[in-house]
């Protein structure tokens, strides 16, 4: 058993740490906005990051894609910007469905610009009516003549107004389909999501008799529901990811501190509560970072039959960035509260990790039904 990253793994962390500090000067103002920074977006082109997520032949970097490697990207990129990571996420959430299930002109057309991030996609599932029960949406598709007409609502949807293209979760006759709708096709707007604790490039989507081709469909009629479960097969464990980058960024910042302010006449990391809160972080961060890795190394080998694994490292990497940011801000006192410092960003980043893809209570559900088929 070898625990130590490969020298292609190497690289990608090399790579994703020079777009990082390409970035450090703009993460303050990027993270601050619902819109996406250019200055941001520019730097990722320049990174080529994008291409982890698309295969060889349309300008990625290996034939399948690899969960760990974006993985370690987005443990790097979520320690500096929150917008970062989730552009970069995105461009993965959101072409993966067309990866798997495109015509060969639907891969042409969108896989080599989401590659370079000449353009960027987004996912659409969720409703104001509809979250974690995703079989309850409304959106729906009837064919009408020689094409498809769509009409629905989707909120809350990252990149909404950026995004190039749609890829949108739909009824479709008795079961669930996936749409890829171009953004400029008639009948498509986006208006503000209401204002989140940390900002984030979103908006609501309304689909208003939008008519789109037969072949707009990804898969078969009725796979939409397979078509989530894959890209969340892959993706779920990149949020792990995230996290764990986030809680490290947070421990980081209160090692710094507690290194430094002196209280009762020693640097506070000398008081043994303190020194305790360190401990119990380092090692929650790590025991993270280990399930996140192997969750990651499972995904690659295959995503569906270890989702479980996925879901695990999600809820657990999740919790632990929360719980960790917590105790870095109670080390730091009152400087761990001052508005936009890294500490008070970090701690207001790591809350909707554990409501987005997967809400903690939702995937304890998936994860205890499993162990029930696993041993009984
Ligand atoms: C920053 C951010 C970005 C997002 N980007 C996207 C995007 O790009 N595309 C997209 O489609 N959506 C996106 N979402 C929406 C996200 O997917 C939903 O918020 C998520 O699915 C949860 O749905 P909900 O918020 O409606 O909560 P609800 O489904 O209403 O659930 C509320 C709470 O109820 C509990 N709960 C729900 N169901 C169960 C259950 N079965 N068992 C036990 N407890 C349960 C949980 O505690 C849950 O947190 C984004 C959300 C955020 C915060």
């Amino acid at each position: 058993m070898n625990f130590e990253l490969d020298a292609k793994y190497l690289d990608v962390q090399e790579q994703a740490r020079g777009f990082a500090r390409s970035i450090e000067h703009l993460a303050v103002a990027a993270d601050d906005m619902s819109e996406v920074h250019p200055g941001l977006l520019e730097a990722l082109r320049e990174s080529e990051l994008s291409r982890l997520m698309v295969p060889s032949e349309y300008g990625g970097v290996s034939t399948s894609l690899d969960p760990l490697a974006i993985c370690l990207v987005r443990e790097v990129l979520m320690a500096t910007s929150c917008q970062a990571d989730s552009l970069f996420a995105m461009q993965g959430i959101g072409s993966f469905a067309i990866t798997v299930s495109g015509s060969d002109k639907q891969c042409k057309q969108w896989l080599p610009r989401i590659a370079s991030a000449e353009c960027l996609p987004a996912f659409a599932l969720t409703e104001p009516g509809s979250g974690s029960d995703l079989k309850s949406i409304k959106a729906e598709v009837v064919s009408e003549g020689d094409g498809l007409r769509l009409n629905g609502k989707k909120s809350f949807i990252s990149n909404a107004g950026a995004a190039a293209y749609y890829i949108a979760f739909a009824r479709d006759g008795g079961g669930f389909s996936m749409f890829l709708v171009p953004a400029d096709s008639n009948g498509v707007s986006v208006e503000p999501t209401p204002d989140v604790i940390a900002p984030h490039v979103m908006g609501e989507v309304t689909f208003d008799n939008v008519r789109v081709p037969n072949d707009a469909r990804l898969g078969e009629g009725g796979d939409g529901l397979d078509l989530v479960l894959a890209t969340l097969g892959v993706f779920r464990v990149s949020v792990a990811g995230a996290a764990v980058g986030l809680a490290q960024a947070a421990l980081e910042e209160a090692v710094r501190h507690t290194s430094t302010r002196i209280q009762f006449g020693r640097p506070l990391n000398r008081l043994g509560p303190v020194a305790q809160m360190l401990a119990d972080c380092w090692t929650e961060i790590e025991m993270a970072r280990l399930i996140t890795y192997r969750a990651a190394y499972l995904a690659g080998t295959d995503s569906l039959a270890n989702v479980h694994y996925s879901s695990m490292a999600k809820l657990g990497a999740s919790e632990m960035a929360s719980r960790v940011v917590d105790r870095c801000v109670q080390m730091m006192g009152r400087f761990g509260l001052i508005r936009n410092s890294k500490m008070e960003r970090l701690y207001r980043q790591a809350r909707p990790m554990r409501i987005y893809e997967g809400a903690s209570e939702v995937l304890r559900q998936s994860i205890a039904k499993k162990l029930s088929e696993e041993f009984l």
